[in-house]
């Protein structure tokens, strides 16, 4: 029901920028290819992704704004386990019922395509509509229905800022997929299918191209790849730093510690390298995650990957003469 929805909203749906994670990463698991992002003041306005994935019957369309609607697992025993970013079911629920959201969405196979008019859960039109293969899912005036919510809201340069961080973290750990990112008409982001190395240089700036050293490592328990920022690229402030566990985006500390101890002198004290790393494991060495924004975690054996993580990033920096 709504109220359950709305509570359920207030832990998935914190402000735009968690609208804009839940929708691409719901793209990414439909297999899409292309996948674009449409914001409009901060998000506040309107938020849009639109992709080229599988789609969705008329069925599953009508469906899709149930809670625990989710096709994609019947039970979350370890989310590090799980090939889809979602397996709640718990996103579209809750966005629809703190918005006005329309879904456009058609399958291959079929002729006509739904298109499905929620606001604040109430279905409002559900017709059928020639539109192409995929999903369009389009979230107007997000918390209009909850002032209180609403006002919370930061700035458009804040919020945008979320939102540009979300586009990053799925951008970095999808270089196969193509992406396109439009704020307020104008598109900010144009990346084509490329590879890790390739994509930092178009998400981050052509000066990347020189500052990247290719980081490698592989143990039994562990294998870290990806790329870390030359020392006298420091900067002091933050953001440009991005752990991955089994290609999700996650914050760690520790990790962070880590690698900054094999920048130890190498860096001025209080400033920070850029750095882009996927760790892989076996699932059942990491904490299952309780929480429904997923960022967080815990590794059965802390100081293994401590360890591991800073000889690899001390390796890479001496390889490079860095
Ligand atoms: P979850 O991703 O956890 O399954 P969501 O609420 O995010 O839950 O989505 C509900 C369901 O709607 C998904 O399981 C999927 O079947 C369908 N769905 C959502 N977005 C898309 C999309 N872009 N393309 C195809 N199906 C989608
Ligand atoms: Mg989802």
């Amino acid at each position: 029901d709504a109220i359950a929805n709305q509570i359920a909203a207030g832990e998935v749906v914190q402000r735009p920028a968690s609208v804009v994670k839940e929708l691409m990463e719901n793209s990414i698991d439909a297999g899409a290819s292309f996948v674009q992002l449409i914001v409009k003041e901060a998000g506040k306005v309107s938020i849009q992704v639109i992709d080229d994935g599988k789609g969705m019957s008329p069925q599953d369309a009508l469906m899709c704004f149930e809670r625990h609607a989710t096709s994609k697992i019947s039970k979350a025993e370890d989310l590090f386990a799980i090939h889809t970013m979602g397996f709640r079911g718990e996103a579209l629920a809750s966005i629809a019922s703190v918005a006005q959201v329309e879904l456009k969405t058609k399958r291959e196979e079929d002729e006509l395509g739904s298109l499905l008019r929620m606001e604040a859960s109430v279905l409002k039109a559900n017709e059928q509509v020639a539109v192409p293969k995929g999903t369009s899912i389009l979230v107007k005036n997000l918390f209009y229905n909850i002032p209180a919510r609403r006002n919370f809201l930061k700035s458009n340069p804040v919020e945008m800022r979320h939102i540009l961080d979300e586009f990053q973290r799925i951008a970095l750990a999808n270089p196969e997929i193509k992406f396109s990112f439009i704020q307020n008409e104008q598109e900010t982001y144009s990346l084509p299918v490329e590879k890790l190395g390739k994509r930092i240089v178009d998400l981050f700036g052509k000066t990347y191209r020189e500052q990247l050293a290719a980081c490698e490592e592989n143990t039994n328990y562990v294998s870290i790849k990806g790329y870390v920022g030359r020392p006298e690229y420091a900067k002091k402030t933050r953001g440009e730093q991005f752990f991955f566990v089994n290609n999700r985006f996650i914050k760690s500390s520790y990790l962070h510690h880590a690698v900054m101890s094999a920048y130890e002198r190498l860096v001025p004290e209080g400033t920070f390298p850029f750095y882009v790393l996927f760790l892989t494991l076996d699932p059942s060495h990491i904490d299952i995650n309780v929480h429904p924004t997923k960022t967080e975690i815990k590794f059965d054996d802390e100081r293994s990957i401590y360890a591991i993580l800073q000889a690899a990033i001390r390796k890479t920096l001496s390889l490079n003469h860095l």
